[in-house]
């Protein structure tokens, strides 16, 4: 029998469907297993999707996630807390089917240790400069491309281009597109300073690096984690090779799910 884990946010809402998803899975004879689920059942919203990702990034190959919502409709949560018999009876009759996703793969150097992190990040990156300009030179494939000057750049996944990357100008990607997307942030262009200006979105292969030419601090970023304020050597992004999987999906609909969030068009229109 599949081995389930259930991770919720603190709302009370979500505490009580959690509670409840608990008996009925355990009842249908599921095993609970925190440890080494083969799925993680988040409930909450698009955040709690985020967290429950991060805390099972290291095993993200043997695990698939649901995602289940008590708030807003949410991108990574297909269901609603109402559905919890259809979604177990699913899961009864699961056969191993899941989509999977692209990450982001993030690899930073530090400048003053030289030391290098590595992250997965499933929506974005962002290197960012609070107080004066950020100047990063911003290479592909190891070709340099542009100097940038403004308050940041925004690496995100085609999952993640609803998110940070949308508020920042970037282009919405199919997810099941493979492929890196860069949007700048309040970049300065005129006759002296020049970017692109527009998002980039850049083929599967290709990597994206970031180095930063001052010696001062940047806030870097993947999804909800920001780290003190350090100097950077450089950040290289590229696709990783492990994928997010989530079963019993219904992420088909995604243009529907784009217009409903965020145009919402009434009905007689
Ligand atoms: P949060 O709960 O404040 O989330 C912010 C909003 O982003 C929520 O409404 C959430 O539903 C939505 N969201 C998250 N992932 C999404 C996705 N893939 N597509 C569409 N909407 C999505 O913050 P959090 O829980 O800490 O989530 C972190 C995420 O918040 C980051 O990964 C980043 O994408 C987003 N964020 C956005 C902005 C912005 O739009 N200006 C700024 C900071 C962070």
């Amino acid at each position: 029998m599949m081995k389930v884990t259930i991770y919720a946010n603190s709302n009370p809402k979500s505490k009580k469907v959690a509670t409840e998803l608990h008996t009925k899975l355990t009842a249908a004879g599921f095993e609970i297993d925190d440890y080494a689920p083969d799925l993680v059942l988040s409930v909450g919203g698009d955040g709690t999707l985020l967290s429950a990702f991060h805390h099972y990034s290291d095993m993200v190959d043997q695990v698939r996630f649901v995602g289940v919502h008590t708030g807003h409709l949410g991108f990574y949560t297909d269901w609603r807390d109402y559905e919890i018999d259809q979604l177990i009876a699913g899961l009864k009759d699961d056969n191993g089917q899941s989509v999977t996703y692209p990450l982001l793969s993030v690899e930073i150097t530090y400048a003053d240790t030289g030391e290098t992190d590595h992250y997965l990040a499933l929506n974005e990156s962002t290197l960012k400069k609070l107080g004066s300009t950020m100047v990063a030179d911003v290479y592909i494939q190891d070709e340099l491309f542009e100097r940038f000057r403004g308050d940041g750049l925004c690496v995100s996944t085609p999952t993640g281009s609803t998110a940070y990357n949308k508020s920042v100008g970037g282009a919405v990607i199919h997810p099941r597109l493979d492929a890196l997307q860069m949007a700048e942030i309040a970049s300065i262009n005129n006759r002296v300073f020049r970017t692109l200006g527009s998002p980039v979105i850049v083929a599967p292969y290709e990597t994206i690096t970031i180095k930063p030419q001052q010696q001062s601090h940047f806030i870097f970023t993947a999804d909800q984690m920001d780290t003190q304020p350090r100097p950077i050597q450089q950040i290289r992004y590229s696709i990783a090779n492990r994928r997010i999987a989530f079963a019993q999906h219904r992420h088909n609909r995604f243009w529907q799910r784009v217009e409903t969030s965020f145009i919402g068009l009434e009905e007689d229109q």
